[in-house]
């Protein structure tokens, strides 16, 4: 049922059963610690929208589940929050997520793991693990996820949730903390297409504090799946995934066929240079952003002898990712090579949005996997190069600035949900939500 739309008597309802249940299942995790055991009473009457821990809201801390920023308590409110608390929704609890949003399974929050609602060995995904696993576990009627490679998408595809990541410049990222600012956009993970609907509508418009916020027409979503679509769908994605997946995904395109709609059968470039390419863009934005965390500024200040010292003792706190991410994207970017990498990938970054700008040429949506196996355990991908391959299917659609939404469509053997990815041509949003719907 679509919970943005309750009245506000069965709104009374839903959250008294959400904070019995959210007491009940703190082990759960999806919550960061500052906002277990509250009570959804106290946060407004509003319907209740559960917020990752990078997007500012005033006099909550903000820390991107790191230790250095913890006690920074928000001066403001993102955007976001503002359009959402004059919809009337009400934003309460910070949802774990991976530090600074690096990762595929929160597993790198300084706040511990969540767990995954279909089965507590395996991870929720990532970044946004938080937010998609309250929402699948029954935790939160919706959460606000940011996606920089698949942060929404991923730990939606393996929580069994919606998660939609909105074209690059459609929604506000004032007050998002920046990872990499030429690919992060906020999105809704919900528990239905509806609602992502709903939420986006709420979330999406042109932001003039926002410079790469984009001054296009912005019209209401209203939802249509009476429509015919051309789909095209990419052959060597699919036939890379799980076995399971790749069947789930199959089935699903053959009923489509079936119900009149046209599939075109693609593929799109090998994607390991879509990771590799993410990989210069990312870290260099990265390493270039999160300088401003010095304990001058922002963060949790280490006094040291002196200010070499002081900054020194204090970047310290940054977990393990982060620190790779900041000195892999310093190195990128130093003077000498910059045009081995950097510029090389901001070359291929082009060669892939023409790649997608071709498809859309022909088709009004490209479907593809989410990610190419479900939740994993925890622990089991303790290579780092390994964990980068989980976002395979999800980082091209950043790199080219295009919208696309992950729709949980069935389970694989061991009972884990599969995830469908759809993509839309930039500003979109409307044939993307239409796709969706059809495919829910
Ligand atoms: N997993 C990817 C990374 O670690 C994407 C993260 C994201 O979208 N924030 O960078």
């Amino acid at each position: 049922k679509e919970a943005l739309k309750l009245s506000k008597e069965e709104l009374k309802d839903l959250k008294a059963e959400i904070n019995k249940k959210a007491k009940e299942n703190k082990e759960l995790g999806g919550y960061v610690e500052q906002f277990l055991g509250k009570d959804l009473s106290d946060m407004g009457d509003g319907v209740p929208i559960a917020i990752k821990d990078n997007i500012n809201v005033k006099g909550w801390e903000v820390t991107c589940s790191s230790k250095i920023l913890q006690g920074y308590v928000s001066p403001y409110n993102a955007t976001v929050i503002d359009k959402m608390l004059e919809a009337g929704l009400s934003p309460f609890g910070r949802c774990n997520m991976d530090e600074f949003a690096m990762g595929s399974s929160t597993e790198t929050s300084y706040y511990g793991k969540t767990l995954n609602p279909h089965d507590a060995n395996r991870v929720p995904g990532g970044s946004s693990g938080g937010s998609a696993a309250v929402v699948g576990a029954g935790l939160a009627v919706a959460a606000l996820g940011s996606d920089t490679g698949g942060s929404i998408r991923q730990p939606a595809a393996f929580c069994g949730v919606v998660g939609m990541k909105p074209t690059y410049g459609r929604v506000s990222r004032l007050g998002l903390v920046a990872f990499s600012s030429s690919l992060d956009q906020i999105g809704p993970i919900t528990q239905n297409v509806e609602d992502a609907a709903i939420l986006y509508n709420i979330l999406a418009g042109h932001d003039p504090k926002d410079s790469t916020s984009a001054p296009v027409e912005n019209k209401k979503i209203e939802i249509n799946e009476n429509r015919k679509l051309k789909i095209a769908v990419i052959d060597n994605y699919i036939d890379e995934a799980d076995e399971d997946i790749k069947n789930r995904l199959n089935d699903i395109i053959a009923e489509l066929e079936k119900e009149g709609h046209t599939i075109i059968h693609k593929t799109l470039m090998n994607s390991k240079y879509d990771v590799a390419t993410y990989y210069v863009v990312a870290t260099a934005e990265a390493s270039s952003n999160l300088a401003r965390f010095d304990g001058m500024r922002y963060g949790n200040r280490i006094e040291g002898k002196d200010l070499k010292e002081t900054y020194k003792l204090t970047r310290a706190q940054f977990g393990d990712e982060v620190k790779r991410r900041i000195m892999l994207g310093t190195f990128v970017l130093s003077s000498g090579y910059y045009d081995a990498y950097y510029l090389k990938a901001q070359k291929v970054r082009h060669l892939i949005k023409n790649e997608f700008d071709k498809l859309f040429a022909e088709a009004d949506l490209v479907l593809t996997p989410v990610t190419p196996s479900t939740a994993f355990e925890f622990g089991s991908k303790k290579d780092p190069l390994e964990m980068y391959l989980s976002d395979i299917y999800t980082i091209s659609v950043n790199l080219a600035g295009v919208p696309a939404i992950s729709l949980p469509v069935g389970k694989d053997k061991n009972n884990m949900p599969i995830g469908l990815q759809l993509i839309a041509k930039h500003f979109d949003e409307q044939t993307l939500f239409d796709g969706a719907k059809i495919v829910e």
